[in-house]
């Protein structure tokens, strides 16, 4: 039942994914490449005091990784860069590790199924692997390999 609800809201995510466009006064970019799946995207965020004020993203992929960078960029809205970091170690402990579900996560959570088809956890992670560059100010584009 519970991973019913799971799946709309990433079929929702990935059919009108949120921040879906390019940000004019971005002061961080970064791309990623998944080539396992041929995922790809652009992500963008505007950093003003240590605080992700805005995020978003372009790109064309399958619908793990859209709605995953979907629900990424809303939920690191607001966060400070360490608080980004930090859901980022919790979001990859999900989908790697059996821990029981953090409600730090909030609705990150509809991705823990995703922990049982290994090749698609990349396209989980695809998003947030970039987001760790755009936050580290690399310029290399983030793989999953
Ligand atoms: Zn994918």
């Amino acid at each position: 039942m519970v991973h019913d609800l799971y799946q709309e809201i990433i079929l929702d995510h990935s059919k009108r994914p949120r921040n879906h466009h390019s940000m004019d006064d971005a002061n961080r970019q970064a791309e990623g490449y998944n080539p396992l799946c041929g995922d790809k995207l652009k992500l963008y965020l505007r950093i003003e005091d240590d605080i992700v004020r805005d995020a978003s993203f372009v790109g064309a992929g399958c619908a793990i990784s859209t709605s995953s960078a979907s629900l990424m960029t809303e939920s690191i809205k607001g966060k400070t860069r360490a608080e980004a970091l930090k859901l980022l170690e919790k979001f990859h402990e999900l989908l790697t590790t059996d821990v029981s579900v953090s409600q730090e996560l909030g609705k990150l959570v509809v991705f823990c199924g995703v922990r049982d088809y290994p090749a698609r956890v990349k396209c989980a992670t695809l998003a947030w692997h970039t987001l760790k560059n755009a936050l580290d100010g690399a310029n290399d584009p983030a793989s999953t390999e």
